[in-house]
């Protein structure tokens, strides 16, 4: 069949495609441990979830502005105003229908043919994708192993040309729970300015930081001139276990936020208008939400540690990147292949098979020598996954 040129290139996410992989393996009766999922595995806090319902009962069930509803824009502008120490204008926000569509909208919006942008790599599976639809081009950038592949300017020189326009990074990463900080967030910015380059910063997993109070750097704290043009993308998906609410959103200049706008209008209208309120809970019950990312935190910290005292113990000599935020943990099997197994899809595939583990191969993040695990699980299924992957070695 012929497809039109926007989705010549276009392929499932890698990573949904192994977490469907698993499950149905699990529904066929198969013992399968899932750590291929990038959602906590926590429920959405009582509070938001209760604020959700309450709007369905009264009725709260109909179209909203397309850029979302404005006591939700204000309270994302009031929360990113607690970031940067300074006012965050509302009309700055679009609420969209998750993080995914912030991005869509960004990159849609931003980039076209004949246009390069550059994603720090290793990178989130779906950054490259979302460019090839917008029939831009990405290139991949990899920061240094010793930098725990973070970017550099100097990583960024080897690789710009007059058609770069825009460079995408995410902080805490995922895949390599890598956070920036606010001096390398500052190197960045400053290079992207100087050449009149976008900034997308995905900052979804702010929230998930195990190194210290509060939530990672990012690049609303900067100080102000150090920007360019810039992109905020975050949402309510992963720091308020709110996958399945669809709740993201975009921070940037007036002008551009019409332009995503008016492009949202054209696609999916608002976000669910129950999830809205829901998320306006998470935004505004300052006490609540407190609580429940303290607890969320807390055991993600706990398991952070958890997952690299089993590497030591289990895999010792496995080369990994301790995170210092989100749930992942990435680390490298390219020594455990042989004469069979030279990829990591193929010995993720073979672990899945043979011993009952969903990890996701590093093909989907740009370098299949690698696997990501999610630690999004309880203490007890993550050593049980360390017992089964180190009894295949
Ligand atoms: N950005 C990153 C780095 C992610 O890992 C994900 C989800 O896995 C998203 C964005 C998408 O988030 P959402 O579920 O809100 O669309």
């Amino acid at each position: 069949m012929r497809f039109s040129a926007n989705v010549e290139k276009l392929k499932p996410s890698a990573t949904i495609a192994v977490s469907t992989l698993a499950k149905k393996l699990a529904a066929d009766g198969r013992d399968i441990i899932n750590l291929s999922a990038g959602e906590p595995d926590f429920d959405t806090p009582a509070f938001i979830a209760e604020a959700g319902k309450a709007a369905i009962s009264e009725g709260r069930t109909r179209y909203t502005p397309t850029a979302g509803i404005p006591e939700l824009r204000v309270a994302i502008a009031e929360r990113l105003s607690d970031r940067s120490g300074r006012a965050m204008d509302p009309d700055g926000v679009v609420v969209t229908t998750g993080a995914k569509q912030a991005l869509f909208n960004a990159i849609f919006t931003l980039f076209g043919p004949g246009d390069e942008v550059l994603v720090a790599a290793p990178y989130w599976t779906t950054y490259p994708d979302l460019i090839k639809i917008a029939r831009a081009e990405p290139i991949e950038v990899f920061g240094r192993q010793s930098n725990d592949f973070k970017v550099t300017p100097a990583d960024l020189d080897q690789s710009v040309t007059d058609a770069t326009r825009g460079l995408i990074i995410n902080t805490p990463c995922n895949p390599t729970g890598a956070v920036y900080s606010e001096d390398e967030l500052c190197e960045l910015a400053k290079w992207c300015r100087e050449r009149g380059v976008w900034l997308l910063s995905d900052e979804i997993y702010r929230h998930i930081y195990h190194e210290g109070e509060g939530a990672a750097p990012g690049i609303l704290s900067l100080a102000p001139g150090t920007l360019g043009p810039h992109v905020l993308i975050d949402g309510a998906s992963k720091s308020f276990a709110m996958t399945g609410w669809r709740i993201g959103f975009t921070y940037a200049d007036t002008e551009v936020t019409k332009k995503f706008s008016a492009l949202q209008s054209q696609i999916t209208s608002n976000a669910a208008t129950p999830s809205q309120f829901a998320a306006l809970s998470a935004f505004t019950e300052k006490d609540s939400v407190g609580s429940a990312l303290a607890s969320m935190g807390q055991a993600f910290a706990r398991r952070r540690e958890l997952v690299c005292r089993l590497m030591d113990e289990l895999l010792p000599g496995v080369p990994f990147i301790r995170p210092s935020g989100a749930f992942y943990l990435f680390f490298c099997v390219e020594d455990l292949f042989d004469e069979e197994i030279t990829s990591a899809t193929q010995w993720c595939s073979q672990l899945l098979q043979e011993k009952g583990v969903a990890l996701v191969p590093g093909a989907a993040f740009g370098d299949d020598r690698w696997v990501r695990m999610s630690f999004a699980s309880s203490d007890e299924v993550i050593e049980e996954a360390f017992m089964r992957i180190s009894s295949a070695q």
